[in-house]
């Protein structure tokens, strides 16, 4: 099916809630906006997209999704600049990666036109939730899951592609304390780490939560075979400045390639750093810590940009790290980065739609 030339049916409500919407005082993800965007696919082909107003769906108890996982999503976020207008981020890089997790959990993949014009006419519809004001923007979700009314396990034959929207505040979180995991893993070589599958998030659950009992926000993945190299973190990528160099694990199986972190990776070689996409070894980190040569630490993601790392911990040690004011690397590509995503800045690497 092409929507070339078609216009998604839309079912609007009768009356917006954005009044109820604060914009100085957004909980994170829990206002959503007016509508949905909402797609079947069944007989083996995506059906005709609909929005309709944000609200519950009626789904069987026997939905195959809710047992047996095929269940996957992508976060992104839409930005006003100073006319008004509204800033996508690399959102066709959110369409690829939702259809590599498609691949990898034996799902169908959505179309480019779906996904797009779903976006588009759904933020048109709802322009009004975007907020205007600095720092702030619109989180998008788009998500798919198996629909089969069906108990057994094998890849469903029915699913549902959607996409809701929310307002969210300005990202003021302080510098993370992190620790370094020994025990658990979060995926292994050819498991489904690089898929943002539902069930990797839930996996995750326990083993932070234990971190942050020990007063901890996050904890830093290892490797499943040796728990030696450093992997990622909760949502985030993980980026390292070593003695001038900025060093992050390379994309892999295990790892979500981030499109903040692939963002970061592109400016900081624009702006004239050396980049290594590599194996980081916590023995590594723990040997430049000790040699005053650990200049760096923080985490990139959509919710953040970039989340500064205060402390780092591993086996008794808590690595305090140099004060997030003097850090040259990332507090330039931070801010470079918030600005092109605003249409601030000039939009050199073709990112925004
Ligand atoms: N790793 C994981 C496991 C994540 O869930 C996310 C958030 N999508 C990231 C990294 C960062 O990815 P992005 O920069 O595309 O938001």
């Amino acid at each position: 099916m092409s929507l070339d030339m078609l216009t998604i049916p839309a079912q609007c409500v009768a009356e917006s809630r954005i009044a109820e919407l604060d914009y100085n005082n957004i909980e994170f993800g829990k206002i959503f906006a007016d509508h949905m965007l909402v797609a079947d696919y069944k007989d083996s082909a995506w059906q005709i997209p609909q929005i309709l107003p944000y609200g519950n769906m009626s789904l069987s108890p026997a939905t195959s999704a809710i047992h047996y996982g095929q269940s996957i999503f992508e976060g992104m976020k839409a930005y006003k600049d100073a006319n008004g207008d509204i800033l996508l981020f690399r959102p066709l890089d959110n369409f690829r990666r939702l259809n590599k997790s498609a691949e990898r959990m034996c799902m169908p993949a959505i179309t480019e036109d779906i996904f797009m014009q779903g976006l588009e006419q759904l933020l048109r519809l709802d322009a009004a939730w975007v907020p205007p004001t600095p720092g702030c923007a619109l989180y998008i979700r788009p998500f798919m899951f198996a629909t089969d009314e069906f108990i057994g396990v094998r890849p469903s034959s029915n699913y549902r592609f959607a996409v809701f929207t929310c307002p969210v505040g300005a990202y003021y979180g302080q510098a993370l304390k992190v620790a370094i995991e020994p025990h658990y893993v979060r995926s292994a070589e050819g498991g489904a780490g690089f898929a943002k599958a539902a069930g990797n998030y839930g996996a995750a659950l326990l083993p932070a939560k234990a971190m942050q009992e020990r007063g901890y926000h996050q904890l830093i993945w290892t490797d499943a075979r040796e728990h030696k190299y450093i992997e990622e973190s909760g949502t985030m990528n993980l980026m390292f400045v070593l003695d001038g160099k900025l060093i992050t694990p390379p994309v892999s199986t295990t790892i979500l390639a981030g499109i903040t972190r692939d963002s970061v990776l592109q400016l900081a070689q624009g702006l004239g750093y050396t980049v290594e996409e590599r194996k980081v070894s916590v023995d590594e980190l723990v040997e430049a810590y000790k040699a005053g040569m650990l200049q760096e630490a923080f985490g990139t993601g959509t919710a953040a940009t970039i989340a500064q790392i205060a402390t780092i911990h591993y086996d008794g040690l808590d690595m305090d790290l140099p004060a997030v004011e003097g850090r040259e690397i990332s507090n330039r590509i931070s801010t470079e980065l918030d600005k092109i995503k605003t249409g601030e800045a000039p939009d050199l690497y073709n990112w925004v739609h």
